[in-house]
């Protein structure tokens, strides 16, 4: 629920309506903005009886938010939230953000490679696994903490922001020391306490939609993170699984503009994973840009044949040059731009 504060309420006025929320046993979140002041109240578990704080000084009106999810809606919210990293990058506002680089950590030179390659190109964040979820225990689940590492050099030599996912409480404290973003992967969409983790852990989160996950579920889990505090949260459509065999996945751009109707959060496209093949990712990434897609997330690898995970989804550099060129024109047309990385003697 929302209270809505009329414009040039004092101060006085909004702590009361602030106590009267903890009196009534749920959570008091003030939500000042440039017109008026809104108090979400948040803890409630169906319709709360508002009568007492209607009839508070300086109430103007109150909003029953009707979807299951609360501060991810926009009846919550109705500007975009622009998710701010360092160095001038803001994902979910006019700019368009490119993430590109391996599925996986490998090697130092492989990182280093793939972030100067995809940098060069026109990312202004490096992508790749120090912990892979993969279907297979047997396949290579990526190199741990060496492989942070090798993130956190990558970025000093680059410039470019780190994006590396978590998969468990253990590893996110170790992400979270290092990562800008920290990705919670399609598997983990409905890990809860991994999520209540995430959302204490003090950086911004990309939250991939789940195989199977409704877009209903995904606002959901994305509720767990601003829940716990977290605001900076990014969704990802990354393609669910469907009857047909010929892609890996099916890739819902349907899903951008959905969710920019139901939630204020930014949304970014992922066509690797939404494909699984390297010549469908090019289209499948200029059609998200111009579905209205916050950013893409692209595996690029300098060598996609050695490539430990994913190879077969895996962009040429060369490619995603190209992709970055075409991507720039979408952009433009539809009244955005693509970010572009700093001067590196800027
Ligand atoms: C990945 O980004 O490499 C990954 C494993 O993605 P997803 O969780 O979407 O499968
Ligand atoms: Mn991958």
């Amino acid at each position: 629920m929302l209270i809505v504060m009329r414009h040039g309420a004092t101060e006085e006025e909004i702590r009361k309506v602030v106590a009267v929320i903890q009196e009534m046993g749920y959570q008091a979140r003030p939500m000042p903005g440039a017109q008026r002041t809104a108090v979400g109240l948040v803890g409630n578990d169906g319709r709360v009886d508002a009568s007492r704080l209607e009839a508070l000084g300086g109430v103007q009106e109150i909003i029953h938010v009707s979807k299951p999810y609360k501060q991810v809606s926009r009846e919550w919210q109705a500007e975009n939230t622009v998710v701010r990293l360092a160095g001038g990058v803001a994902i979910g506002g006019n700019d368009v953000v490119a993430i590109a680089g391996p599925c996986s950590v490998e090697t130092e030179k492989q990182i280093i490679e793939a972030a100067r390659q995809v940098r060069e190109a026109g990312a202004v964040i490096l992508r790749g696994g120090a912990w892979k979820p993969r279907s297979s225990p047997y396949s290579f689940q990526g190199l741990g903490r060496p492989g942070l590492k090798l993130l956190a050099k990558a970025r000093e030599e680059t410039g470019l922001l780190i994006c590396t996912e978590a998969m468990d409480p253990e590893s996110l404290g170790y992400v979270a020391e290092v990562a800008d973003i920290i990705q919670i992967g399609a598997r983990n969409m409905q890990n809860f306490s991994l999520l209540k983790a995430a959302g204490r852990a003090g950086k911004p989160v990309l939250l991939k939609r789940g195989i199977a996950a409704t877009i209903t579920e995904l606002l959901l889990s994305a509720e767990y993170l601003l829940a716990e505090g977290n605001h900076d949260v990014i969704l990802c459509e990354r393609g669910v699984r469907t009857f047909d065999t010929l892609t890996r996945n099916l890739l819902d751009l349907t899903a951008i503009p959905v969710v920019q109707k139901l939630s204020h959060l930014p949304i970014i496209a992922d066509p690797s994973h939404g494909t699984g093949l390297r010549e469908k990712v090019i289209p499948m990434a200029r059609a998200a840009v111009a579905a209205g897609a916050d950013g893409i997330i692209v595996e690029v690898h300098p060598n996609p044949e050695d490539a430990l995970s994913d190879g077969a989804q895996s962009l040429y550099p060369d490619q995603f040059n190209q992709l970055m060129r075409e991507v720039r024109v979408i952009a433009e047309v539809i009244g955005r731009r693509v970010a572009e990385p700093t001067p590196v003697d800027a």
